[in-house]
């Protein structure tokens, strides 16, 4: 057995005091939806490692599409007027895929630097038209959108702030549209959707629509728990966005590429973006890569005050890079002949209702979901929908019991259990992930005395 030695690694949205004395769960390789760790146990990943690993681990496909692309031009960029032509291969094809006012790509490696891009080019678009206060952000309680300062401070959840003086004061949030935690009593989740707007166009009219860019917002809020919003939410609150001349920034990270049953969460929850971020499935988490889709309006305002200041002055050096834009290419092709949507289409309310199952278990409050994510919200009281003290770590507890028994799921804020599994995911597998989730959904109602 090989020995692994954690004491220089530091590990991301990890308790650093606990694992220096415990250690990482070290991976060590992987085979369609299962992971195998240093021990050779067995794991379905049942978040597709970080929602991202679509097409499962040790797709031939993709690992053939890096070796080709490294060995034919292992690296070039797209500063001063080149481009590897394999970025722009993946350029047109996204475009071509894309919700219709989309028709430019720019490349990054990571949600968080998409989302990043997005603010400055909003900024840059309310800029060239003379609007030098129309710079503020509205972003939603819950809502993820990454770690770097920007997309940090657009992240509605603490633990991406306290300790790194954010969120920016550019930065303001509005409410999470989650009805079964927010919603008043008896209210409808059609009331609900109108309050929630009714909400954000109060916060823009307090705060000055001549002072608002844009409002970004996940179609499924993913890590703040898998949040789906209400039937009309996205309806109303674009219609309140186009009355102030906000720009809708649609964060895709998770939703794009099949992931709710269509293409994108966009079209699911009709959604008209000026902006649209994409990165994780883009290529099957097998690359970092991530892309941001400009609408044309926004564009030719961008296009034109390049042209006065002499140039577009942002990009990285990795910003369509040809290994994972190759990689990206091949995903796609494979999302096209094997009708990723269709079979999410199929495969995904298996999932749902197998889920559901669990609607009488003691400790489970809601089953949410759609395609193929979902969420468990656990609570103390079923009935009244108490929720346990976060202090508790109850949904802690549970993801590590599912390790126990071979699954690997996610514990988000308020107790809330993703699923989240490889689109390649089959009916035999959903029936493991859903036994060794049960097993540890008993342990757990056991441990906490919850019968
Ligand atoms: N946006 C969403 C919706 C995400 O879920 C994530 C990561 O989970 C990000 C942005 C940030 O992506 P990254 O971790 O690649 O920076």
């Amino acid at each position: 057995m090989s020995s692994y030695n954690w004491k220089h690694y530091l590990n991301p949205f990890t308790n650093l005091k606990t694992i220096e004395r415990e250690g990482p769960l070290v991976i060590t390789r992987g085979k369609g939806v299962y992971v195998y760790d240093k021990d050779g146990k067995e794991y379905i990943e049942g978040l597709s490692g970080l929602w991202c690993v679509s097409l499962g681990f040790g797709e031939k496909r993709l690992i053939e599409a890096a070796r080709r692309q490294l060995s034919e031009l292992p690296y070039y960029h797209s500063f001063g007027g080149k481009a590897p032509a394999v970025s722009l291969e993946l350029a047109e094809r996204l475009i071509q895929i894309a919700p219709k006012p989309l028709t430019r790509a720019i490349f990054a490696n990571s949600g968080s630097e998409s989302n990043d891009t997005a603010v400055k080019v909003a900024w840059y678009y309310n800029n060239t038209l003379g609007r030098r206060q129309k710079k503020k952000i509205i972003s939603r309680h819950f809502g993820y959108h990454g770690v770097t300062i920007i997309s940090g401070s657009m992240t509605g959840m603490a633990y991406a702030q306290e300790g790194f003086d954010l969120p920016l004061p550019v930065v303001i949030h509005t409410d999470c549209p989650h009805h079964y935690r927010y919603g008043k009593p008896g209210e409808s989740e059609d009331a609900f959707a109108d309050r929630m707007a009714a909400n954000l166009e109060q916060l823009i009219l307090t705060e000055g629509p001549d002072t608002i860019a844009a409002f970004i917002a996940e179609p499924v809020q993913g890590a703040g728990g898998v949040i789906v919003p209400p039937t009309g939410y996205f309806e109303r609150v674009q219609n309140i966005l186009r009355k102030h001349d906000i720009l809708m920034i649609a964060d895709e990270v998770i939703c794009g590429f099949g992931r709710t049953g269509s293409m994108f969460g966009s079209q699911t929850f009709n959604i008209v973006p000026d902006i649209m971020t994409v990165a994780k499935q883009l290529s099957s988490g097998y690359q970092p890569i991530s892309a941001l889709l400009i609408s044309d309006p926004v564009y030719q305002v961008i296009r034109d005050q390049s042209n006065t200041l002499g140039m577009f002055g942002h990009g990285y050096t990795y910003s369509g890079h040809p290994v994972p834009a190759a990689v990206a290419l091949e995903t796609l092709r494979i999302y096209d002949e094997w009708d990723i949507v269709s079979r999410v289409r199929e495969i995904g309310p298996i999932l749902q209702q197998r889920l559901k199952e669990f609607e009488d278990h003691p400790l489970v409050g809601q089953v949410r979901g759609l395609g193929l994510i979902a969420a468990i919200e656990l609570t103390r009281d079923k009935t009244t929908k108490e929720a346990f003290d976060p202090r508790e770590k109850v949904g802690a507890y549970l993801a590590l019991q599912a390790e126990k028994n071979g699954l690997i799921i996610r514990a988000l804020p308020g107790d809330c259990i993703a699923f989240c599994p490889p689109l390649i995911i089959t009916e035999q597998e959903i029936d493991k992930l859903i036994e060794r989730f049960g097993l540890a959904l008993d342990d757990t109602a056991k441990a906490f005395n919850i019968m």
